[in-house]
């Protein structure tokens, strides 16, 4: 291996690093690491560093660290076939028994799986498709994409506007005319603290309905959400949200994108997060958890109402023009086999219910009594804690403060446990790989504690 030296100069010199404030990182205030391996929860760098990882990467190695069963997959299938193309009827036994595996675990009333490579590009599948469709449907004005506020849901051009956090749009000239944005289903920071749960959920439905009105039923294509919004805060919503925004979309016969990127293959306890709550989305958004970030691949599945129409509109309008070189890549497609086949193997999601419980309760518990702890919040093994100034007044912090960053590196120079500090406002998020233990738990537990009240 080459020396801690060597590889920092390198890296300074030659890698443009992705989400990172690049006069810091070239001052030396953002120290480069360099990770080195992985197993079950734990990651190790090049200084010999062992830390827990508790945000399992970006919220996606689901199954941990250092698995062999999907590295000797990965390495049978280079050694098979690394390459062919999925264009035009071709595939791999990897890639058609993942499709199979996809739409067997799917929820109700999906149809086919379209693969990409990231959830960026899933998404920006997903706005073609919907385009497409309703080209199909002769409703060539039906193209407006709803999206929320505090929504994430990638880096693209069209992801990038959907994405509801203004450091995505800012000075990159986004978000782009087809998007608009609502309400974010946000309780904790509802305006009116007075407010009900289902009087905030009355809020959400009448301000989309508002939107709908503005912009005319007849401009509006779909609407895209997670199941819990992920990047924006890791916010699970209000009871009766989706049930009550879904009626509206029917009403109005826009589609339902479920952006389950994050909470798709377990993190919630439930195989989907479609399932969770009792969504009937047109299409699924599925990355990260498909292949535990072991390779990258993503996918859309549509549903068989959206597939009618889209095999139906190739004899009208010509085939799909939309492919990526790598869709469906075979290395891919055997890591994503190898993981569902793992996931399955040790009930991930059964264990992502029962630790979630016990790892949200248990952050209740430990937690509660810090004077900056205004809110715990989880579902599955996703979670969240967020601060603010005083409890009683719910005054939040400054942004500039950046008590969330501050809390985060004071837990892992004090408990070597990673825990994001999520890019808007002063929360700290949990989403472990879902093969946590209760020990482990345990130990995030104490971390959490530890390094929220030194800053306090
Ligand atoms: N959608 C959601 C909900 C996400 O959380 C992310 C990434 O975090 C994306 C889409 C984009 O995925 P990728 O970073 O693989 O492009």
């Amino acid at each position: 291996m080459l020396r801690n030296d060597q590889l920092a100069e390198w890296d300074r010199d030659n890698f443009f690093h992705p989400s990172t404030h690049l006069a810091q990182f070239a001052r030396g205030d953002i120290q480069n690491r360099v990770i080195t391996g992985g197993k079950g929860l734990y990651i190790k760098d090049s200084n010999g560093y062992e830390t827990l990882d508790a945000f399992a990467g970006l919220y996606c190695v689901n199954i941990g660290y250092g698995r062999d069963e999907v590295a000797d997959a990965i390495a049978a299938q280079a050694k098979e076939l690394a390459y062919y193309h999925s264009y035009v009827g071709h595939g791999t036994e990897a890639s058609i028994t993942l499709a199979k595996m996809i739409i067997d675990r799917a929820p109700a009333n999906m149809s086919k799986v379209y693969f990409g490579l990231s959830g960026s590009d899933a998404n920006e599948t997903n706005i073609k498709l919907v385009w497409y469709y309703n080209n199909v449907l002769d409703r060539p004005k039906k193209k407006k994409i709803i999206s929320r506020w505090r929504g994430y849901h990638g880096s693209g051009l069209m992801t990038g506007s959907l994405t509801g956090l203004e450091l995505f749009h800012n000075k990159f000239d986004l978000p782009l005319s087809q998007v608009v944005h609502t309400d974010a289903p946000y309780y904790f920071r509802r305006e009116n603290l007075d407010q009900s749960e289902a009087q905030f959920v009355q809020q959400c439905v009448d301000s989309l309905e508002e939107l709908i009105a503005r912009e005319g039923a007849d401009t509006i294509a779909a609407f895209i959400g997670e199941p819990v919004l992920g990047t924006g805060g890791i916010v699970p919503p209000p009871e009766g949200y989706w049930a009550a925004i879904q009626a509206v979309l029917k009403k109005y016969d826009i589609l339902l994108i479920a952006d389950e990127v994050v909470t798709g293959f377990g993190r919630l306890g439930s195989m989907f997060g479609s399932d969770h709550y009792g969504l009937e989305p047109d299409i699924i958004t599925i990355a990260k958890g498909l292949t535990s970030a072991y390779a990258p691949l993503s996918g859309s599945i549509v549903s068989d109402k959206v597939w009618k129409v889209l095999e139906e509109g190739t004899d009208k309008l010509g085939p799909i023009g939309h492919g990526w070189t790598y869709s469906a890549h075979p290395i891919g497609a055997a890591a994503g086999v190898a993981n569902l086949k793992l996931i399955d193997e040790m009930g991930l999601v059964s264990n992502a219910k029962e630790m979630g419980a016990y790892f949200n309760e248990g952050l209740k518990s430990a937690l509660s009594d810090i004077s900056i702890v205004g809110d715990i919040r989880g579902e599955g093994i996703l979670s969240a804690v967020e601060f603010v100034k005083d409890k009683d007044t719910r005054t939040f912090f400054d942004p500039s403060e950046k008590v969330g960053p501050q809390v985060s590196a004071a837990l892992l120079e004090r408990s070597k446990v990673i825990a994001r500090a999520m890019p808007q406002g002063d929360i700290l998020g949990f989403a472990p790989p879902l093969c946590m233990t209760r020990d482990e738990a345990d130990i995030i537990i104490e971390a959490a504690r530890d390094g929220i009240a030194s800053i306090a």
